[in-house]
């Protein structure tokens, strides 16, 4: 019988394992299932959540293989291979594509009425590569886009600032890499705009702004330098995606989605819900903005222009 709440998580490294630990904890998910070509490493992530069962709501968990993941609800990519020491972007995109390719058939024909959240790098064009693989309707097929960058520009703001990081309303759009940029123009603190904000507490505007734009662009580099990887921020803004697709939220969130104009994955506010995407919000953008998304989806369409399929 088909269980409900069915998530399914591609990968058992770091990302994926964190993802599935914040997952069974959420209550949201009554079926987990964890694969990965390292099976016993999967294996060790499902028995070591396991043994937290008398803590939490019920919950299957299972290391398994494609067939176990059959008819979920949520199918989530986080495998993929690391960028390595003299290996350029487009090396580690070709290795990735490969991977995808004997990922994404096998999700597809156990579950072929599942949401594909990617969260693999380079997100915005592994999930194109899934959108082309997977033949789902675009809706279907999202990435985590700049999800994350977004909480950690309100999080950065929140700081400079000192006020709750839920009060900042801000987005970061475009590719999840360095030529993603901040929605100045429709950023607010409560009610009121940064720049409103900034005159009145006494902030230079230009310069905080530049300083959190750096801060959230280099925040992975940081962190990677320190502890080697990133996983539980992206794992929360995961379950947060998860979230409104499950409990068709309608929510609004920076994921990407496919653009059939320029045929390009990339981040802007969508609405999503038990569908996927519903449709794109985007905030009107000012010119400097508008330039900023017109690079962002160049450099993804340069970089789409040289993958074989
Ligand atoms: P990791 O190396 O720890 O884990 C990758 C896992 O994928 C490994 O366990 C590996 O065995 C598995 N794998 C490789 N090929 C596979 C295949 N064909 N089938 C099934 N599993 C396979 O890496 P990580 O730190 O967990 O990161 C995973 C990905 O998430 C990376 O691409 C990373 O850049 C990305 N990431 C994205 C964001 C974001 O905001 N989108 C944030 C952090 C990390």
């Amino acid at each position: 019988m088909r269980k409900t709440n069915k998530v399914s998580v591609i990968g058992a490294g770091f990302v994926g394992s964190a993802t599935s630990f914040v997952l069974m904890t959420s209550g949201l998910v009554s079926n987990l299932v964890l694969v990965d070509v390292n099976r016993e490493k999967a294996e060790g992530e499902i028995m070591d959540l396991a043994h937290g069962a008398s803590f939490i709501k019920s919950i299957d968990l299972k290391a398994g293989d494609y067939k176990d993941t059959q008819d979920s609800d949520i199918v989530i990519i986080t495998a993929g291979a690391g960028q390595k020491p003299g290996e350029t972007r487009l090396d580690l995109v070709n290795k990735n594509v490969a991977i995808f390719k004997s990922i994404v058939p096998q999700v597809v024909k156990y579950s072929p009425e599942a949401i594909i959240l990617v969260v693999a790098n380079p997100v915005d064009i592994l999930t194109y590569v899934t959108y082309k693989l997977a033949g789902l309707p675009s809706n279907r097929v999202i990435g985590s886009g700049t999800v994350l960058d977004t909480s950690r520009l309100r999080y950065v703001l929140s700081e400079k600032f000192d006020v709750d990081a839920r009060n900042v309303h801000s987005y970061i759009i475009g590719e999840h890499g360095d030529s993603e940029f901040p929605v100045w123009s429709s950023a607010y603190i409560g009610s009121l705009s940064v720049s409103d904000y900034c005159k009145r507490e006494g902030f230079n505007e230009a310069e905080l702004k530049q300083a959190a734009y750096e801060e959230v662009k280099n925040s992975a580099y940081a962190i990677i330098d320190r502890k080697g990887y990133t996983n539980y921020a992206i794992a929360l803004a995961v379950k947060r995606i998860v979230e409104a697709i499950l409990r068709d939220e309608r929510s609004i969130l920076t994921v990407s989605t496919y653009n059939s104009i320029d045929d390009v994955y990339y981040a802007a506010p969508n609405m999503i819900g038990r569908n996927g995407q519903i449709m794109k919000v985007c905030p009107n953008l000012n010119e400097l903005e508008l330039e900023q998304l017109e690079n962002s989806k160049k450099v993804l369409k340069d970089i789409i222009k040289d993958i074989k399929l």
